[in-house]
């Protein structure tokens, strides 16, 4: 018996909800529930989290946690309840597969079974954002080398584990060379540690045309938080519906399992949405908890229910499909075909499904590290660059020059273009001159005589070579 968290969040969670418990205990699941109440109502009580502290201390005495969309409520102030949990819980890894159920769901793309891995914590949703400057804001996108290397490396034990046969990476290293060029570097140093599995690694823009025009070209990819919050769901609608694909999210002691798609509130209390998505979270859930028979007997259960034509409106297709019918009445037809196989479809076997023991993350010895220089970010109103070159030059000291200066990325001076257009948010790079050094009392010196020549510095940002290797990007156009 495995004790496991239940939240039946909003709109038609409960339903969903109660359809995939039905079904997996009378597939003989044998678990315990506790349930927890998360989302709209505890939103709408003054709890911008969406989530009490008890159940925090529920979910994370349980560790496993099946979780039903919920509605997050309109208007500022409200925090994402999936972001916070995940951070919280260390749910690094969010898997999710997308497989065609062709003829019985149409899609364009009858052959497709793709699995996305996407990192699940870092990157641009680490959701540090400041507005600098009249004119701008930003938003840091951290990427860390604990977070490539763990979602890397799960991407291939789960190929090994599943016989996958390709692991390919997706990234946009061409222009993010630090960090996208960092997960693509962890990524080529892990595949090396799987020759039996092929690898590869595609630009996000082309990767991503070509899964949505020719997703059998691919198996499992792995790639960083925001192109997989993207592309996965690409991918799961373009195998039929959103409705009908479940996720995994994984961490070192705790997990959570969901349906992909929302509350669909319009839907709600009407017996009419698909509990399906669900109850490919559940059978997830069933797998990591080492339930794999019952998972396995659900989901081929449930593909027989598809292949005999018994549908929810949201996928029911004249022709295809032989009878529309409710939440309920689908969750009873999955109950009557327990013990089945599907026909047509490929019936599933989960024999070695378990949760994947993956090794601890150790931390490498320091790099040796060297200040080469720092970025005196500045907010100017001005539009001649030279004129700005001027007015911060005033402030080098100590063989600390004024080397470059760029507007969003683009070098202005010195040799800019005058067509190139600028905002009030300026980078001004100042590197030691030959001969000299730079330490962090010379950084605290352009500083106060920033302060004395009214140069409104809003950050800096040191430039370090790490081991010899300088690791900051140049200024386009340098
Ligand atoms: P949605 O996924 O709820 O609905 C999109 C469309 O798909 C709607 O037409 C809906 O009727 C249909 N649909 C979705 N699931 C279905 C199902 N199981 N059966 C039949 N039809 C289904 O997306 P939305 O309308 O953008 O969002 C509604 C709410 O859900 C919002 O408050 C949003 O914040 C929330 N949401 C929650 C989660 C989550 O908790 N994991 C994820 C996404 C959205």
């Amino acid at each position: 018996m495995t004790k496991i968290t239940v939240a039946k969040g909003d709109g038609i969670g409960p339903e969903i909800m109660d359809a995939t418990l039905e079904i997996i205990k009378a597939a003989g699941a044998k678990i315990e529930i506790e349930e927890i109440e998360v989302g709209e109502k505890v939103y709408l009580a003054g709890n911008t989290s969406g989530i009490s502290q008890e159940s925090w201390d529920v979910i994370r005495r349980n560790k496993v946690f099946l979780k039903a969309p919920i509605t997050t409520p309109q208007g500022g102030g409200y925090k994402s309840l999936n972001v916070t949990t995940r951070k919280f819980l260390g749910l690094y890894s969010n898997v999710r597969p997308c497989r065609s159920l062709h003829p019985f769901v149409s899609t364009k793309h009858p052959v497709m079974d793709i699995v996305i891995v996407r990192e699940n914590e870092e990157d641009l949703y680490a959701g540090i954002e400041h507005q600098q400057t009249d004119e701008v804001v930003q938003c840091l996108k951290l990427i860390s080398r604990p977070g490539c290397e763990k979602i890397v490396r799960y991407a291939f034990e789960y190929a090994k584990q599943q016989n996958r046969k390709k692991v390919t990476c997706f990234t946009k290293d061409n222009i993010m060379k630090q960090t996208d060029g960092l997960f693509h570097q962890v990524f080529d140093e892990i595949a090396k540690e799987y020759p039996e599995i092929e690898n590869e690694h595609w630009i996000i823009d082309i990767g991503a045309a070509k899964m949505a025009d020719t997703p059998e070209a691919f198996d499992v990819i792995v790639m960083p938080n925001l192109y997989g919050d993207v592309l996965s769901d690409v991918a799961a609608q373009i195998t039929g519906s959103v409705g009908l694909a479940g996720s995994a999210n994984i961490g070192e002691e705790c997990s959570m399992f969901e349906a992909i798609h929302g509350s669909a509130p319009r839907r709600a209390g009407q017996n009419l949405a698909n509990p399906s998505g669900l109850l490919q979270g559940a059978i997830l859930m069933l797998n990591h908890i080492g339930q794999t028979e019952v998972a396995e007997k659900v989901q081929n259960a449930w593909l027989k229910t598809l292949e005999d034509g018994i549908h929810t409106y949201d996928i029911y297709k004249e022709g295809t499909s032989k009878q529309k019918v409710g939440t309920k009445e689908f969750a009873q037809a999955v109950i009557n075909n327990l013990g089945k196989k599907p026909d047509i479809l490929k019936p599933v076997s989960y024999s070695n499904n378990s949760a994947l023991q993956l090794p601890k993350y150790k931390r490498k010895p320091s790099a040796k590290k060297e200040l080469l220089g720092v970025d005196l970010f500045v907010h100017w109103p001005g539009l001649d660059p030279n004129e700005l070159a001027e007015k911060v030059k005033k402030i080098e000291a100590n063989g600390i020059k004024l080397t470059m200066i760029t507007n969003r990325g683009i070098k202005v001076w010195p040799d800019g273009f005058k067509e190139t257009f600028c905002t009030d948010h300026w980078r001004c790079r100042f590197k030691p001159t030959e001969g000299s050094s730079i330490n962090n009392t010379n950084i605290i010196q352009l500083l106060n005589n920033a302060i004395n020549e009214k140069v409104d510095t809003i950050k800096t940002e040191n430039l370090y070579a790490f081991d010899g290797k300088a690791s900051f990007s140049l200024g386009q156009g340098q």
